[in-house]
């Protein structure tokens, strides 16, 4: 079993993207948590570092299909960054995927799933993005990358691959804003759905205990695919789709941290940071520092003092 987390190099790779949103300033996303310190932590903590750089999405000159508004240009941009986190994947690197709106895991999870076969995949959000161009009550493709990865549709945001993950692998953690539809689709298809009402009720060590069965259970490994809207506003502040009554960063951090200790990443998309809605990057050093902790930053305990 080959864990990222015995990789000595982390290769950081952005997307600019922010079609898949109506709210503009996710694209500059990747800018914010580099600027936090991302680079200087990470090397802190013993590991190589590569910057890949950025994909930048072609200009738009229509929004297209109102059902699934940009769908060319995310396309584009998602066929690149698969292609990209599939190298990394091929060269033994542990990919940090940094967005950009939350369409991009249509290309980053679907690298994984092409190079290691069967995937878990942690889907930590206030939303399902388990919506399709046939349910979509907005048009707007953020809201169906984990539906499209798991072959659940639209297969075209997919196309660029036959990969896909079994629903059945696949952990939401966070929920708490869901389209009627979805939430029925989610149901049908078999995703284990841990709302934050499920967490304040049993606690989120015992809700990751029981998702991290989910996401392990015959894989590979675990990608993780971290929208930073799954916190609570009051703790991250910058981000597209604010939803009150959210994780706080303590409970981020606690599934972070026992992430690391099972050491069966295989890859992190850290998503939807805006910084033109934060506060001093408050949001953009949080998500810095959730990505280290799943590395497996050493705290005080871990000196056995
Ligand atoms: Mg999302
Ligand atoms: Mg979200």
């Amino acid at each position: 079993m080959v864990s990222g987390l015995q990789k000595k190099t982390v290769s950081i790779i952005g997307s600019q993207m922010d079609m898949g949103a109506v709210r503009k300033g996710v694209d500059m996303g990747p800018l914010a948590i580099r600027h936090a310190g991302l680079i200087r932590m990470i090397r802190d903590i013993g590991y190589q570092v590569k910057d890949c750089g950025d994909i930048l999405p072609m200009v738009a000159t229509s929004e297209g299909n109102p059902r699934m508004r940009y769908e060319k240009e995310i396309n584009e941009a998602n066929e690149r960054l698969f292609h990209r986190v599939l190298e990394i994947h091929e060269d033994q690197e542990f990919p940090v995927i940094l967005g950009g709106d939350h369409s991009i895991a249509a290309g980053s999870v679907s690298a994984a799933a092409q190079h290691f076969g069967k995937i878990g995949l942690l889907w930590i959000d206030a939303h399902g993005d388990f919506n399709d161009d046939r349910i979509t009550p907005t048009g707007n493709i953020h809201g169906m990358p984990l539906s499209a990865v798991c072959g659940c549709g639209p297969d075209s945001l997919v196309s660029f691959t036959e990969a896909r993950v079994d629903p059945h692998n696949v952990a939401v953690i966070g929920a708490r804003e869901m389209d009627p539809e979805e939430i029925k689709k989610l149901k049908s298809k078999g995703v284990s759905v841990y709302a934050i009402s499920d967490i304040h009720i049993s606690g989120i060590r015992k809700i990751m205990e029981d998702a991290i069965a989910v996401v392990t259970d015959g894989t590979e490994g675990i990608h993780l695919s971290f929208d930073m809207d799954a916190l609570d506003p009051e703790d991250a502040p910058g981000v597209g789709t604010p939803v009150l009554n959210g994780l706080t960063s303590r409970e981020g951090f606690i599934i972070c941290e026992m992430l690391s200790d099972i050491h069966r990443l295989l890859a992190i998309d850290l998503v939807e940071t805006n910084p033109l809605l934060d506060n001093r990057n408050v949001t953009g050093r949080l998500a810095a520092e959730l990505i280290i902790t799943c590395l497996g930053k050493t705290d005080y305990q871990s000196f056995g003092i």
